[in-house]
């Protein structure tokens, strides 16, 4: 078939420049990143690196973009996969992709492997409700197999994204396994002044424009909201004609976010 087997990209375009407001997540990493630039200078003294980093968050808080930009920050390809993408009905194709994505990963050395929504193939053995269970479990264990296929020598190396940790399989979080556990979270005020001022970068802002003000009115936002909100503030500003975007559109944005699209109310008596 020419389904696509994985996500393979080779030209980093992202780095450390555009992840904001999870500062504590992103300098976990950066251990990660200086073992993928200086391979032989760590292995040359017999250090073994984590082989394998959890990155353990809510939806939207920037894990994607944070293991992408590790990747950048490396100068190494990125080879990714999603779980859900690993739930196949035909036994047998999740373990194949799972010892595909490994091979071709590891031909192109120093690289890293992402693997999302890891809880959709990482949940615990015998937990499965619905049938399904022995296609999951094989996929989950060719994951264990090939994660002790490998040595960090190599220089892959595998980050994984969920948001359920809890759920996992413990033979995922073994020693040698996903044994590294980064935690990202929803970013505090200052952190969504910081991730407003990444995605604004190229957007006409008033004078009067107050980041602080945006930040202060949006507790609980996470960077794709934020990213979100953006957007919707730029489109309300090109609806009104307007040569720059203020704060005011952007609490018309809010708005429209936080209290959905207007809806035509239905009177059915
Ligand atoms: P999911 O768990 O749903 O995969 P995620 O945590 O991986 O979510 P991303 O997919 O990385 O989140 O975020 C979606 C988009 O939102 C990113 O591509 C980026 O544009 C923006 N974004 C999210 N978090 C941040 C952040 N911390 N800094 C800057 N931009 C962010």
């Amino acid at each position: 078939s020419k389904a696509k087997r994985f996500d393979q990209d080779t030209d980093q375009k992202v780095n450390f420049d555009d992840v904001a407001g999870i500062d504590e997540a992103e300098n976990e990493l950066v251990e990660i990143v200086d073992f993928l630039k200086n391979l032989e200078k760590y292995t040359k003294l017999g250090g073994a690196a984590p082989k394998g980093v959890l990155l353990v968050g809510p939806p939207g808080t920037g894990k994607t973009l944070l293991a992408r930009a590790v990747a950048g920050e490396s100068g190494v390809p990125f080879f990714s996969m999603s779980g859900s993408e690993f739930v196949e009905m035909i036994v047998g194709v999740g373990a194949a992709r799972v010892r595909d994505l490994f091979r071709v990963a590891r031909e192109h050395a120093p690289a890293i492997i992402f693997i999302d929504e890891l809880d959709s193939i990482g949940r615990s053995r015998g937990q499965y409700i619905m049938g399904g269970a022995s296609e999951q479990e094989q996929t989950l264990n060719q994951i264990l197999t090939e994660m002790d296929g490998f040595s960090s020598k190599e220089g892959i190396i595998v980050l994984a994204a969920t948001n359920q940790p809890d759920i996992l399989d413990k033979a995922l979080l073994r020693a040698g396994r996903f044994d590294r556990r980064v935690v990202v979270n929803p970013p505090d005020k200052t952190g969504r002044i910081a991730i407003l001022k990444v995605h604004t970068k190229k957007v006409p802002l008033s004078e009067d424009f107050s980041y602080e003000e945006i930040a202060a009115a949006t507790p609980g936002f996470t960077g794709a909201d934020l990213k979100n909100l953006v957007n919707e503030a730029a489109l309300q500003a090109a609806k009104e004609n307007a040569s720059n975007v203020t704060s005011k559109h952007f609490m018309a944005a809010l708005e429209k976010i936080v209290l959905g699209p207007e809806r035509p109310i239905l009177l059915t008596q």
